[in-house]
């Protein structure tokens, strides 16, 4: 048996606004990742055999290894098609939110959610949710939204409706919040979720090998060059940062999705116990931080670089310029010494 830690009434407030939806509009957030497409792409295909009219709509472009998720090269890409994002948004009766813990999170697409009149229903593992939504199911504790979904599915009796692709989606979600169950993977419940999804015909192996081990010849290059060449290494601080350029990221053409997981690299360097990868965009810096331990990244984040997440894994939009960031990261190193490492 799988734990239910969703309560009677929230499981009933969710089966009663999916009951009275006719169009729904699944939302994730911004930069989408494995959990988030695995999870919308599963409640669609779900919803679409209950007979219901479902889109999901990201705010942005997907890297290219999440296209191979079923289902996921139909979402609608709302950098491409602004307009007709937020028809779908305005005319849907219920909005399914996934993976995020506020409309600020899906950037473009947080004004329509914001306005939108329809029922909102809020699935998410991040901590801290905002008040948006009419349906929260909030659980910081579960290492994915996959993982969410999937007793949430139990729990409204549809797990006979989940067939092999749904259980790929939900599965590519658990694996790659988790570093393919290698952190935040200590609740032995995973494994009888995955040995379940392995039942319904999920192939574990494909997924990882397109999820983990496909790169192209540039994004290998590009961060071989970025351990090389573009690391530092505070040991005394237990802490390092990797910084790309614009002109860096072009020279190796790179392509969304490319440094994926190079943030957690350094963390590899013994008495290394948190990492900062910072990238230069257009406007902003994206900032990517990753701890083991008790070392707060998110609260560095949320205080210093526009952000948050959780305790081991967070990000932020930093606005200056990249050797600002940088900058700021350093100065922080005796600070955080002082406060977090003991
Ligand atoms: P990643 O480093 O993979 O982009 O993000 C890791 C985690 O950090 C995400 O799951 C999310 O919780 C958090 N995160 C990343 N970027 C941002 C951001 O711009 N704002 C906030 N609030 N959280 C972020
Ligand atoms: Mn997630």
């Amino acid at each position: 048996m799988i734990s239910q830690p969703i309560d009677k009434p929230t499981l009933e407030a969710l089966r009663a606004a999916l009951d009275d939806a006719e169009r729904i509009v699944i939302l994730t957030h911004m930069s989408p990742d494995g959990d988030a497409i695995g999870s919308s792409t599963a409640m669609q295909r779900l919803l679409l055999a209950l007979g219901k009219e479902a889109r999901i709509v990201i705010p942005d472009m997907l890297p290219g290894q999440l296209r191979r998720v079923p289902g996921a090269k139909e979402a609608v890409d709302a950098t491409r098609y602004p307009d007709f994002a937020r028809q779908l948004i305005d005319g849907a009766d219920l909005l399914l939110c996934f993976d995020f813990n506020e409309p600020g999170r899906i950037g473009r697409l947080a004004t329509a959610l914001t306005e939108a009149t329809a029922t909102k229903v809020l699935i998410d593992h991040h901590l801290h949710p905002a008040d948006f939504a009419d349906v929260v199911i909030s659980h910081p504790e579960l290492s994915s939204t996959c993982y969410l979904l999937f007793k949430v599915l139990c729990g409204l009796e549809l797990f006979g409706l989940i067939d092999n692709k749904i259980a790929e989606s939900i599965l590519t979600g658990m694996m790659t919040d988790t570093g393919n169950f290698s952190y935040n993977a200590s609740d032995p419940e995973l494994y009888l979720v995955v040995a379940e999804l392995m039942r319904k015909g999920a192939d574990k192996e494909r997924i990882y090998r397109e999820q983990f081990e496909t790169h192209s010849l540039d994004s290998m290059r590009l961060n071989a060059y970025a351990i090389s060449e573009r690391m530092e290494v505070w040991p005394d601080c237990g802490a390092a940062l990797i910084t790309l350029t614009r002109d860096e990221l072009n020279r190796f053409h790179y392509a969304k999705g490319d440094t994926e997981g190079l943030v957690n690299r350094p963390l590899a360097v013994p008495g290394v116990v948190y990492s900062a990868f910072l990238r230069e965009e257009d406007d902003f810096v994206k900032v990517s931080m990753r701890s083991v331990g008790d070392f707060p990244v998110n609260i560095l984040c949320r205080e210093h670089f526009g952000g948050g997440g959780h305790l081991n894994a967070a990000g932020g939009e930093f606005r200056g310029t990249l050797a600002e960031a940088a900058d700021l990261f350093r100065s922080l190193l005796n600070t955080n010494k002082e406060k977090y490492i003991h």
